[in-house]
């Protein structure tokens, strides 16, 4: 019924109890999950999660390992990518992307790292997901220089025109535990009046915990988690369903569609097991 385009079910906050987060996402009716890749390390591990569970996964290299990352590690990928093709359970290349938001980051490593990265892309004509964080018109100016066959421009939280520009491209905007506060205006302007057909639902998970998981950076300091998970994603889902004035099953419907409409080994996968 739900579809979270985007959780990163293989990080080691899940690995004292993994089978019992996915079997709450698939008794809160979240029935497929996309693990992004973050990293040649966990190439292996997402595939395999994938494929244990019935879910999908991209491969790519986040703009936050590039540093970390090798130079024959765009070798690496495409090798991966080349091996496994045909694996209908690989949808997209991702985690890729620019991040202009945390401080110190060698731009320019990020920038050639993006680029390489959609040229597999448009070489092996997946779409991408891409992290957009203070970068979507950086990340768009790439986009026309190389251009892909869509994704999802994941976390958005750019101004209207730009999502408009990455609609344009046939990119899908992500949403998720962010626009579950109140506080949240430009996200939840964005959410209320995109197009609908232009929205997908997201966790991030473990990351973005939606408002009622937040805890300070104090809480968390004295212990307290803040722990997000795929099974909070219908909870998510209703605000998006209060914000556009919709039905909770008009929204998984909805978000259902774009989703398949911007992964489209996903919609046959899902047609697949259905
Ligand atoms: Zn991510």
């Amino acid at each position: 019924m739900w579809i979270d385009t985007h959780c990163h079910l293989d990080a080691a906050e899940f690995d004292t109890d993994r089978s019992a987060v996915i079997e709450r996402a698939r008794a809160a009716g979240v029935t497929q999950i996309v693990l992004p890749a973050v990293a040649c390390a966990n190439f292996e591990t997402v595939r395999s999660l994938a494929h244990a569970h019935g879910f999908a996964y991209a491969l790519g290299i986040h703009p936050l390992c590039v540093e970390q990352a090798a130079d024959d590690d765009l070798g690496r990928l495409r090798d991966a990518l080349a091996a496994h093709r045909d694996d209908p359970r690989l949808v997209a290349i991702g985690e890729i992307g620019l991040d202009h938001f945390v401080p110190g980051l060698d731009r320019e490593r990020q920038a050639r790292f993006y680029a390489a990265q959609l040229r597999l892309a448009s070489e092996f004509a997946l779409p991408v997901i891409v992290h957009v964080r203070r970068s979507a018109d950086s990340l768009l100016k790439y986009l026309r220089q190389t251009p892909v066959v869509g994704g999802i421009a994941h976390a958005f939280n750019g101004s209207e025109q730009q999502a408009e520009a990455f609609v344009e491209r046939g990119f899908k905007l992500g949403f998720g535990g962010a626009m579950t506060f109140e506080r949240a205006l430009q996200i939840r302007r964005l959410a209320e009046s995109l197009p609908l057909d232009a929205i997908v639902l997201e966790t991030d998970a473990p990351d973005i915990p939606p408002q009622w998981l937040y805890r300070t950076a104090r809480e968390r300091a004295a212990g307290a988690s803040s722990r997000n998970e795929p099974g909070e994603l219908p909870r998510i889902a209703r605000s998006l369903a209060e914000l556009r004035g919709l039905s909770l099953d008009e929204i998984a419907a909805a978000t259902r569609r774009n989703a398949h409409a911007a992964l489209p080994r996903l919609a046959a996968l899902d047609a697949a097991a259905a």
